[in-house]
């Protein structure tokens, strides 16, 4: 397993490889969510590049970059064993360096959910997505259903630039009492931690209520409100109920179905989802 900083360096490394080429994006703090995009890359791919990069640019003003959770040693231990051929861990200057005024935004699917509470945050992603694809050059490129509509955006992406990468999306990786896997996890007290299920609570009750035949889609909201509203140490910022290829908010579900959400638990914002249909 070779790590490399420098672009010239990457672009050195990525020249030794024959075959499809895997890239699997992250900002560190890697857990079993973003190991098992690691393994569907290394099933699939002859070479497995792992970026780490906490990208500044995706971080609102009152985010929490600086404070965001980094162990690189122990990210370094976790993909050495799964065969990782590349790790590539630019630096904000190398990616971002003085004088840089070159951005990439994707329109009317950035600004539901996510893009509507994170002002700019599509932005920076779509930016250094595209930075990491061209760096890479890669076949293929992972992406965790985790964060459902930053695939769809990406997705959006790819197709629009003409990037000849395949996107593949992998399922949520949860903790057994149901909490998706999330380097933010940390940040969350024992009571917290222990609260947290509800999301995944409230997402089962309107999975629940639709494999019963509930098809009013402001209904299986409010049954998600209902139970995020019984967790006093959660507070709900946004559920919805939105067509999966467009994300925009049903009347009536008939096709493939987002059902999504956004939490604070605390001063730590969760997000989650299942797919309907
Ligand atoms: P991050 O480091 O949070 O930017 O995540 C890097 C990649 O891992 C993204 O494509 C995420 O969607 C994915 N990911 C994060 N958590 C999970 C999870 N619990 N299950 C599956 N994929 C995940």
């Amino acid at each position: 397993m070779r790590t490399v900083i420098t672009l010239s360096d990457l672009h050195s490394a990525r020249l030794s490889f024959a075959g499809m080429v895997g890239l699997v994006p992250t900002m560190g703090y890697l857990h079993e969510g973003h190991l098992s995009l690691v393994h569907r890359a290394r099933e699939e791919c002859d070479h497995v590049v792992v970026s780490i990069f906490v990208n500044p640019t995706q971080f609102g003003p009152k985010e929490d970059l600086s404070k965001y959770p980094r162990d690189l040693d122990r990210d370094l231990s976790l993909l050495e064993p799964l065969g990782t051929d590349l790790i590539w861990m630019p630096t904000a200057e190398i990616m971002y360096p003085q004088g840089y005024q070159t951005w990439v935004e994707v329109e009317a699917i950035t600004s539901p959910l996510e893009g509507a509470m994170r002002p700019g945050h599509f932005r920076g992603v779509t930016t250094v997505v595209a930075k990491l694809f061209n760096g890479v050059q890669p076949h293929k490129a992972y992406f965790g259903q985790k964060d459902a509509q930053q695939a769809a955006v990406i997705r959006q992406m790819t197709r629009d630039l003409n990037f000849p990468i395949e996107i593949v999306v992998c399922p949520i990786v949860r903790e057994p009492d149901g909490l998706a896997m999330s380097s933010r996890n940390v940040y969350l007290d024992t009571e917290q931690r222990k609260a947290a299920t509800v999301l995944y609570r409230s997402l089962s009750a309107a999975k629940k209520a639709y494999e019963s035949g509930e098809r009013d889609a402001e209904k299986l909201r409010q049954i998600m409100k209902d139970v995020l509203a019984s967790e006093p140490l959660a507070q709900m910022q946004y559920v919805s109920c939105a067509d999966y290829d467009m994300l925009e908010e049903l009347e009536t579900v008939t096709g493939k179905t987002l059902l999504s959400m956004a939490v604070f638990m605390g001063k730590t914002r969760l997000i989650d989802n299942f797919v309907l249909g």
